[in-house]
This record gives C-alpha cells, sequence and structure tokens, in this order.
C-alpha cells in the first residue's frame, strides 16, 4: 500500500506541476485548472483510503458538500470579487494548517523529536498568521472593515516585538514541549501578527498581500507535511509556496514598488477606488460618442487598453462588441494588456476572456509597446495608471519607474472615464490634458453602448 500511496502521489505532484506551467498562458490556463483540480482529488482520495480513516461514503459525502458550496460560490462570486474569495481560500488553508500541526502535537506522547516540534511551531505560526491576516484581507476587500491603512505609532515595532516574542516561545518548545501553554503562545501571537501586520495596508495593495499570504499558505502546509510524512502535503506546499513569492514577485516588479513599500508604506485610499482628487482645476474638451465614431471611420488601425473602469462598469461584453463592428468594417483590433491593469494578476485577461474575446487579440505590454506609434486610434477604457507619463518622467511620484502602456505615442487617444480624477497611485495624469487625446467622460458600459449605438446607425 505504501507503494502504491507514493505513486499516486507522486502522479499528483506531476499534474500540479503541469498544471501550473498551464496556468501562465491564458490559452491554457483552464486546462491547467482542471488538471490542478484532477491532482487535488487524487490526492485527497488516496490519503483518505491510506489512512483507513473512513469508506468511500464519507468520501463521496465530502465531495458532493464540497462541490456544491464551491459551485455556488464560484457562480454568485462577481470578478471584481474574486480577490476576496481568494483571501478566504488562503485563511482556510492556514487555519487548516494550524489544526493539522496541533493535533499531531497534543497526540503525541513519549520522546518527539526536537525537528518535528520545531516544525509543528513553524507550522502554527505561519498557518495562524496566515489565518487571521488573510480574514483581514477578506474584511477589507469585502467592505466589511475600512479599506484605508490603519496605522498607529508603534506598530512595525510592536509587529517586530511578536515576531522575536514567537520565535522565543518555539525555541522554548523544542526544549519543553511538555509545556502544551507554549504552543498556545504561539498561536496567540501568531494571530494578533496576522492582523497588526495586514491592517496598515491600503485596500488597493491586497491582491499583493493575498498573493504573499498565498505563499505563506503553502509553507504552512508543507511544514505541516513533515511533521505528519506526508510526501504530497510537501510537494503541494511548497508549489504553493513558490508560486505565491514569484506572484507577489512579478506584481511589484510591475508596479515598481518593493514589497517592502507594498507592505510598510501604507499606500492607497479606500479598497483603492479611484475617486481621489487632485486639487488643481483644468479643463478639457469634452468629447461625445458621434465623435468617437468619426474618429473610427477614418482609422485604421485601433488598439484598446483596459483597467480597472472597465471592471467596474462591466462593460466587457460591449467592448467586444465594438470591437467586432470595427474588425468587420476592415479596422485591425487588438487589446494591449498591462500586467498589473485592475485589481488582480490577469485580470483583464478573464475579463475580456468572459466577454470571448479571442486570445490572440489580447498582447502584452511588451508585444505591443513599439506599435503605439503605428496605431490611429488608441481606446482607453477605465485605465488610469497603467497608461500615465508621469511614471517616465515624474520623479517623486508613486508612478516613477513603473513601465506604461506607451499610449501617449498614437495618432489620437481616446479616454473613457467618469470624470479626471486619479487612479489607484493617486497621480495626476497629463495625458487627459494633451492636444490628441479626446476625453469622453462617462461609466464605461453607458459611454460604450452610445458608441455602438452610433456605429449601428
Ligand atoms: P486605475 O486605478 O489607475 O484607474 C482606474 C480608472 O477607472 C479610474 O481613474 C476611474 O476614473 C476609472 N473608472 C472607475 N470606475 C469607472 C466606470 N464605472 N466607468 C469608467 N471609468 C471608471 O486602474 P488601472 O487599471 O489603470 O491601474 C491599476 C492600478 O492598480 C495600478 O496602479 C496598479 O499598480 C494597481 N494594482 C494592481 C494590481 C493587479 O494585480 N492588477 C494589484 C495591486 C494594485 P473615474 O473615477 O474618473 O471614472
Amino acid at each position: 500500500m505504501p507503494t502504491i500511496t507514493n505513486l499516486v502521489y507522486l502522479i499528483s505532484a506531476v499534474l500540479f506541476i503541469l498544471g501550473l506551467k498551464k496556468l501562465s498562458s491564458p490559452k491554457t490556463a483552464r486546462k491547467g485548472n482542471q488538471l490542478a483540480m484532477a491532482a487535488m482529488l487524487v490526492a485527497v482520495v488516496i490519503t483518505l483510503l491510506d489512512q483507513k480513516i473512513i469508506d468511500f461514503t464519507y468520501i463521496i459525502v465530502g465531495l458532493v458538500v464540497g462541490s456544491a458550496i464551491g459551485a455556488v460560490m464560484a457562480k454568485k462570486v462577481q470578478l471584481t470579487g474574486m480577490p476576496q474569495l481568494v483571501a478566504f481560500f488562503n485563511g482556510l488553508g492556514g487555519g487548516a494548517s494550524t489544526l493539522v500541526a496541533s493535533s499531531e502535537f497534543y497526540q503525541m506522547t513519549g520522546n518527539a523529536e526536537v525537528n518535528v516540534i520545531a516544525t509543528i511551531g513553524l507550522s502554527v505560526l505561519i498557518g495562524t498568521v496566515t489565518f487571521t491576516g488573510s480574514l483581514i484581507a477578506f474584511a477589507k476587500l469585502q467592505g466589511i472593515m475600512k479599506g484605508a491603512p490603519i496605522t498607529f505609532r508603534g506598530q512595525q515595532v510592536l509587529n517586530a516585538l511578536l515576531v522575536l516574542g514567537a520565535i522565543a516561545l518555539g525555541a522554548m518548545l523544542c526544549m519543553d514541549f511538555s509545556n502544551t501553554n507554549l504552543l498556545l503562545g504561539i498561536f496567540v501571537v501568531a494571530a494578533v501578527l496576522g492582523v497588526t501586520s495586514v491592517i496598515p495596508i491600503g485596500g488597493a495593495d491586497m491582491p499583493v498581500v493575498i498573493s504573499l499570504l498565498n505563499s505563506y499558505s503553502g509553507l504552512a502546509a508543507a511544514a505541516t507535511g513533515f511533521v505528519i510524512s506526508n510526501n504530497v502535503l510537501i510537494i503541494g506546499g511548497a508549489l504553493v509556496g513558490a508560486s505565491g513569492i514569484i506572484l507577489t514577485q512579478i506584481m511589484c516588479v510591475a508596479m515598481n514598488r518593493s514589497l517592502g513599500n507594498v507592505l510598510f508604506a501604507a499606500v492607497g485610499s479606500d479598497g483603492g477606488s479611484a475617486d481621489g482628487g487632485s486639487g488643481e482645476q483644468r479643463s478639457v474638451t469634452r468629447y461625445t460618442a458621434q465623435d468617437a465614431v468619426v474618429m473610427f471611420d477614418n482609422a485604421q488601425s485601433v488598439v484598446i487598453v483596459p483597467g480597472y473602469g472597465l471592471a467596474v462598469a462591466q462593460a466587457q461584453h460591449v467592448l467586444q462588441e465594438t470591437a467586432q463592428i470595427l474588425m468587420d468594417r476592415g479596422l485591425k483590433v487588438r487589446y494591449a494588456i498591462h500586467p498589473v491593469a485592475g485589481r488582480m494578476p490577469g485580470h483583464m485577461n478573464v475579463l475580456l476572456a468572459e466577454a470571448n474575446v479571442p486570445y490572440d487579440l489580447l498582447l502584452e505590454m511588451d508585444a505591443i509597446n513599439d506599435d503605439f506609434q503605428n496605431t490611429d486610434v488608441v481606446l482607453v477604457i477605465g485605465a488610469n495608471d497603467v497608461i500615465n507619463p508621469a511614471a517616465r518622467s515624474k520623479k517623486g511620484s508613486a508612478l516613477y519607474g513603473m513601465p506604461i502602456l506607451n499610449v501617449d505615442q498614437a495618432r489620437t487617444v481616446m479616454i473613457v472615464k467618469r470624470s479626471l480624477s486619479v487612479g489607484f497611485a493617486g497621480e495626476d495624469n497629463e495625458l487627459f490634458y494633451d492636444d490628441k487625446t479626446m476625453m469622453l467622460f462617462g461609466d464605461a458600459k453607458k459611454m460604450v453602448t452610445e458608441i455602438v449605438q452610433v456605429l449601428k446607425g
């Protein structure tokens, strides 16, 4: 039986790795998800059978109940609500690691090895930080808590003391593991640390934190895998830990911010709603849907730049309808995707996939950036920071150094948004005032619907 179990674990691990690989492209992401799901199913079933804890009846009941909850959540949760759902799942993962490691600890009799005790302490520490930290992230994104950073004097010192306290308790536990209060102490310290380390982070930075907490949940699972000597948990945990940290790094690089800046600089207002004011009042000409169509009539190439506002307005379907009409008229239409457009990695890809936009029309920043200079019209829908030239020129700005889409190099830039207000980074956008820019003020869905109506005559 152990040989069969390990063989099945190996198959499951390979499926996890293939799944992750396929998740790296929108074309294969669906398949990647299916492979990872199959891997998880196989791993769960063989573990339950191997341990002889329960028979098939319970496995099937568990599958039905779990699948029903998952299906309802997947149907009900909007795409803009996905980060908080992921935060919630991460929290459960961290909590599960804490429970499994603790139960192993309380079942221990006789002499335990120091390395096992240390691993239990680590698992409880990381798992609990992930649990409470993820719950705070969830509450901020769901609007249950204020999204703005919550800071107080001495916060970072307190966090440092909590980390040191947890390490000290862990060391004491290794020396005297009969004292169960020490593990309880680690649990309490970690629970507070999870809260105090996430409350100072602004709501709009939460996706980066969620990805980091995701990585933590993987580390906690891997540590628990060592505690209960379960190979697939070690491999699965390590994969989650590594991919989570890689994703965190990718997001930080794409925003040109260090992880330290995200975690400690308290950037962002309430939930990242882009309604901050710049203070300075300048005027721009207001253009209409009719004006936009006149430009399209004289254009040969169009690049669409989606941003956070597209997701808020849920304008993806009508946008795709517009693109289709333009293509039917013989225009070359493509979409330019900035790596951090929106509020979570891949946000725009998923949104546009929902509207059945063909994958080959979606071009990543590096693939399209040199092409803007040959483009007649760029249609920016609810994007702001990712096209803001301040990222190139304005030293000291929160955006400075962030790679942006070179939309200002196109012949005409149309920007659809409700006002002149700033984006997530709180930086004014000079492009709004540029001679080649046409500001189309309004809700993205309403404005694009008007454009479609005019196009249809
Ligand atoms: P921004 O937040 O810069 O801008 C979005 C714009 O959308 C706003 O200026 C707003 O202007 C407009 N908007 C909002 N609602 C609507 C609506 N209903 N109709 C039309 N327009 C609307 O978004 P970007 O996508 O350009 O940039 C993403 C930002 O988020 C970057 O700064 C990035 O670093 C950050 N971020 C991204 C993460 C990711 O993983 N993708 C993670 C963490 C942060 P107005 O109010 O005038 O309508």
